[in-house]
């Protein structure tokens, strides 16, 4: 009994792989090459897509499928059990909404996304309100139906960072904020290095040489994977073996792409390295967004902000750039690609700034979701924030509460996972270093020894443990954010 009760997981399994393998390719399209004028047809197709995933998922026979290995949970093996786990919390998730008002969702999200793309450029948050009010008000109703306890954020911080509550995070963020803010403020007082020269006309097809040849330095395997642009860079993994990433470029700004494409190949490593055995299954993905930020942001910035990185990527570089960066050494390099300031764009923002882009956008997430909140104010909030924070104001809605495509698709609770990322990959880093000499290997451009230990203690689990397990695994403590904080000071002070 017990055999064929697994046989019919590891079946349902790789039916829903699959349909959520279609709706990725339809979300793929829809964020790349897919033309505007279609997004009413495309809206329509993936509201049908979600009602196949709904149906095929939440009905009785699934339902005692998932009772009856919880009940057999002590006699199952460690990936049959977490398999049916996370179907479990899915399954809960879900099973209270109506199918109609389920696959209704998707289609709003779809439009939303099409209609934040149109406003951004038009820099027209009018154009934008009446989905992003819609999108809130169909999670707040979720959120009802699901009838967690407590708090309805939570839940939400929950589908994102598994452990992660309110409490929990504004602990850490008044942590970040009491080591930050006054760092912030003396960046005041430090001399300020001419950096225009990174803002002259940089050759977009330059570019992608550039960001190609970084990819296979960091070792992405481009057999199974493939890099395009997009509006917003993000990573979307259609399987271990067809993991696909974006970039943005930008002709006045060389910093913005290169960054972008480290970013989310650091995404995508994570991905690729997932354990072959796992196949197309709910376990061969990142674990969580925030264990998934620290991967990229560790690329980003713990190891391509490092100086060591570019000795050997510098050279390259200047030779494909070879009339721009002419009289630019590496110092000055350093010094542009660790430069701190207060800015605008949270894509953009170093190191340093970042945590409070994050901190604004979850005040006001926490805000959204305690009260009910007029759509129309939120720009003003959002501005009054930066204020407060960075000491700086958006003159209008495409660098303020548009930039980001998050609550246009509906996410959220995703951002904290931003900076618990940051956080992490500063752990990740410190525990890296009593295993391997870091700086000599990135001096060495010997990246693949970095991809072995993050494989090695990371990246091959997937979904396999938690977040809290991984963190332990791989670092032998559990989650501390003076590592990040001490990282800061460090570079910063
Ligand atoms: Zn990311």
């Amino acid at each position: 009994m017990l055999n064929k009760q697994i046989k019919k997981l590891n079946k349902l399994d790789e039916k829903l792989s699959s349909i959520k393998y279609m709706q990725a390719l339809l979300e793929w399209d829809g964020e790349t090459i897919a033309s505007k004028g279609g997004v009413n047809e495309r809206s329509l197709v993936a509201g049908e897509a979600s009602e196949i995933f709904f149906n095929s998922f939440i009905n009785d026979e699934v339902k005692s499928l998932l009772d009856y290995l919880n009940e057999h949970k002590n006699e199952l093996n460690e990936i049959t059990k977490r398999k049916a786990e996370l179907y479990t919390k899915e399954y809960e998730k879900i099973a209270k909404i109506p199918v109609e008002e389920y696959s209704e969702y998707a289609k709003l999200c779809s439009k939303s996304y099409a209609a934040w793309e149109v406003a951004k450029e038009n820099n027209d948050f009018s154009s934008f309100a009446p989905y992003l009010e819609k999108i809130i008000k169909t999670l707040k109703k979720f959120m009802g139906y699901r009838g967690n306890e407590g708090h309805p954020y939570n839940a939400l911080l929950e589908d994102y960072e598994p452990g992660v509550t309110m409490e929990v995070l504004d602990e850490f963020f008044d942590k970040l904020k009491e080591s930050i803010v006054p760092l912030v403020k003396n960046l005041q007082n430090k001399p300020k290095t001419d950096l225009s020269v990174f803002n002259q006309k940089f050759d977009l097809d330059k570019q992608d040489k550039v960001s190609k040849h970084l990819m296979d330095i960091l070792t992405f395997d481009q057999k199974r994977g493939y890099m395009t642009t997009s509006a917003h860079p993000f990573t979307l993994n259609l399987s271990r073996n067809d993991v696909r990433i974006t970039t943005h470029y930008y002709e006045n700004d060389l910093l913005s792409s290169i960054f972008s494409t480290i970013h989310e190949t650091g995404h995508a490593l994570y991905e690729q390295h997932i354990n072959e055995e796992f196949g197309l299954s709910n376990i061969t993905t990142g674990v969580s967004m925030g264990i998934h930020e620290s991967q990229s942001r560790l690329y980003e910035n713990n190891l391509t902000r490092n100086s060591k990185f570019w000795e050997n990527n510098f050279p390259k570089l200047k030779e494909i750039f070879k009339e721009e960066l002419d009289g630019v050494d590496l110092e000055l390099w350093n010094k542009a690609i660790n430069n701190a300031k207060p800015s605008l764009i949270r894509t953009e923002a170093d190191e340093l700034t970042y945590p409070l882009h994050i901190l604004i956008r979850y005040e006001l997430e926490k805000e959204i979701f305690s009260n009910d909140i007029d759509i129309n104010e939120l720009p003003k909030l959002w501005a009054d924030k930066y204020e407060e924070y960075l000491g700086i104001r958006p003159e209008n809605f495409s660098e303020g509460i548009l930039q980001d495509v998050h609550w246009a698709d509906g996410l959220f609770g995703y951002f904290p996972s931003y900076a618990l990322g940051s956080a992490y990959a500063a752990q990740f880093e410190n525990a890296m270093r009593k295993d391997i000499d870091l700086d000599t290997v990135l001096a060495n451009n010997d990246m693949q020894v970095v991809a072995d230990w993050l494989t090695d203690h990371i990246h091959k689990y997937g979904s396999l443990k938690t977040p809290v397990e991984i963190m332990k695994l791989a670092t032998g403590e559990k989650f501390d954010a003076k590592y990040f904080i001490e990282y800061l000071e460090r570079k910063f002070a």
